[in-house]
């Protein structure tokens, strides 16, 4: 998990964000990871997804737990990099400079609020195609993503389902900011609320998602808690 761990992007977000600018204007490709104590506790019985995390791909610090351990083991991590973070910058940029998107994931009635926002609010940006994360044959989708080759892509299906597609098709593509956004559609289209700012400064954005959804409590304990009794150790 160390090795992990030390790939993590260090530098701040507003970096970070500079370097997904530079992608695009220059059309280079761009695999990104949201890397989360979930993310670190599957790959130990998921060779799948372990491979992903072997790979040369570009891993930010997604969960406060992520952070700290990190800093523990000596990698200065400077901030969490978030998934819905990044979504919300490229859209923005996209919009300024009339990018292209395709978004796959989600309920039917999430996306289609999605693609209405995104139409209503940036206007510039060439949706080249959606789908919901429902479709019996994701991998009909992502083909179609290959073909259209559009400057972004997200994928909103879950860990590990979205980073495992993805890298599925990655080398089938030449340019674009590829990333799998957990439920960052949800939020994105106002069907669920982020947590509010005071919980995302303290660092508890966790403890409001599992107070707004006390089903995420399994996966927390099986993902968070186990995760920080492991580096302990
Ligand atoms: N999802 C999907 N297809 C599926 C299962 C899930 O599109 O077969 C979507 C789900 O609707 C949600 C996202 O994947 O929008 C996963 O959200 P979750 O909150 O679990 O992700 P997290 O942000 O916790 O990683």
């Amino acid at each position: 998990m160390k090795e992990y761990l030390k790939k993590l992007y260090t530098n701040d977000k507003n970096k970070y964000f500079k370097l997904l600018s530079s992608d695009l204007k220059h059309n280079h490709k761009r695999f990104i990871i949201t890397v989360n104590p979930e993310t670190l506790m599957m790959s130990e019985s998921d060779n799948e997804l372990k491979n992903i995390l072997d790979s040369n791909y570009s891993f930010v610090p997604d969960g406060i737990a992520v952070v700290k351990a990190a800093r523990k083991i000596g990698v200065k991590v400077t901030e969490r990099i978030t998934g819905i973070d990044i979504s919300e910058y490229l859209l923005k940029l996209a919009n300024e400079n009339k990018y292209s998107i395709y978004l796959f994931g989600a309920k039917e009635e999430v996306i289609d609020a999605l693609v209405n926002k995104i139409n209503k609010e940036y206007p510039n940006i060439n949706i080249l195609g959606y789908s919901n994360g429902y479709v019996k044959d994701r991998d009909k989708v992502m083909k179609d993503i290959v073909k259209k080759k559009p400057d972004i892509c997200m994928v909103a299906l879950g860990i590990p389902y979205q980073e495992k597609l993805i890298a599925k098709y990655f080398d089938k593509v030449n340019k674009g900011i590829y990333i799998g956004v957990g439920g960052s559609f949800d939020v994105m289209s106002g069907t669920k609320k982020r947590a509010p700012k005071i919980f995302i400064k303290l660092n508890l954005e966790w403890l409001y998602r599992i107070m707004t959804e006390p089903k995420r409590l399994k996966r927390f304990w099986n993902s968070n808690v186990k995760f920080m009794f492991k580096i302990k150790k």
